[in-house]
């Protein structure tokens, strides 16, 4: 049995718990995470949950199953908003996030970080560090991309989210970025998500590309569980029997992660179908679901792009799905609509 505490439980109330862990007369540990207390008594103990629930500074007892709390619309009934930079998810319109698939190079970068915000979308992507099948593909340009994703919001003004693989290197990629990307590959790995636990960043945490959605909020409760409650969840496809995309798209998890989660969600429908020509249909698809954003790859010569160049649109097709995805927003979310977007109908350059 886990019992998680709540942020202000106090002295007295501390020392009221133990006594009652101790009387169960179980082995128990205790210890704090994030800033709040957790016991942690022996599984014999599970059948004294009743005990222990009511008490007071106690927050959620879990008893054999995954625990998943402060994640849960039960720790919090409203929905959280979630800034990157001066962008704010979860305040109920679909926000486009847009850039390169790796950073490449600084001029290509600045002519897409241009071309992006011209196009109307609000959050620079691209990677620096890129987690690659092959040792032998393009990995990414590591610090060099860093400074490069850097000066491109120094030229657009767009906040930059980008992806961090490795715990040695969340303190350098949290001093550039505006955001911290946990890609699909890394939804499981528990010591990256509790060192972005740590980072005062957004954390953008990818669906595993074979994670349930229980799995996903177990991973994202790593991040909170450490102390950093801006993260934003992206669903970006999984894997299934079905081979004629690169993915398949799970569109029920953006109504279920809402029913759910107070984080807000946002969907990749570039890694999801890997092909070029159905990236707007699937990003109009996932504004009308109720998504907090789409996040997808852009190039200005996709034939070029280093990575991922297949599911590449170009500047003029993100253009279209800005213009697309507000007016979904306006006919389905009036009362959010246009509140904090730029412009949708800003010029292509
Ligand atoms: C990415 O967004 O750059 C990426 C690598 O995606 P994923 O982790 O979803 O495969
Ligand atoms: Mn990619």
């Amino acid at each position: 049995m886990i019992i998680l505490c709540r942020d202000d439980l106090s002295p007295d109330q501390r020392e009221r718990l133990r006594s009652a862990v101790d009387g169960l007369g179980f082995r128990w540990y205790e210890r704090d995470e994030g800033g709040r207390a957790v016991f942690e008594t022996a599984p014999e103990a599970d059948a004294m949950r009743g005990d222990i629930e009511n008490l007071a500074g106690v927050e959620r007892v879990f008893a054999g199953e995954p625990g998943a709390h402060l994640v849960t619309r039960d720790h919090h009934g409203s929905s959280t908003e979630v800034r990157i930079g001066d962008v704010v998810f979860g305040a109920g319109e679909t926000v486009v996030i847009a850039g390169p698939c790796a950073v490449e190079g600084l001029d290509v970068v600045l002519e897409i970080a241009t071309a992006v915000r011209a196009a109307g979308a609000r959050v620079l992507r691209g990677g620096a560090y890129k987690p690659r099948t092959s040792p032998y593909d393009f990995r990414g340009l590591g610090q060099e991309g860093l400074e490069i994703l850097a000066a491109a919001r120094e030229e657009t003004g767009l906040p930059i989210v980008t992806e961090v693989m490795d715990t040695r290197d969340v303190e350098t990629v949290a001093e550039y970025a505006d955001a911290l990307q946990v890609g699909s590959r890394n939804m499981h790995n528990f010591a990256l998500l509790a060192e972005v636990g740590r980072a005062r960043k957004p954390v953008l945490l990818k669906r595993g590309m074979s994670a349930t959605l229980d799995e996903m909020l177990t991973s994202a409760e790593y991040v909170l569980a450490g102390g950093n409650e801006q993260v934003i969840l992206c669903e970006r496809g999984i894997r299934t029997f079905e081979t004629a995309s690169r993915n398949t798209l799970d569109l029920t998890a953006v109504p279920l992660l809402e029913e759910r989660t107070h984080l807000p969600v946002v969907v990749d429908p570039s890694h999801a179908c890997g092909r070029r020509t159905l990236v707007p249909a699937l990003a109009r698809a996932a504004a009308a679901a109720g998504a907090d954003g789409v996040m997808m790859e852009v190039h200005v010569r996709p034939g070029e792009a280093r990575c991922d160049s297949k599911q590449a649109i170009v500047p003029e097709e993100l253009a279209q799905i800005v213009r697309d995805v507000a007016a979904i927003d306006r006919a389905l979310r009036p009362a959010a609509a246009g509140t904090t977007a730029a412009t949708d109908t800003e010029p292509v350059t």
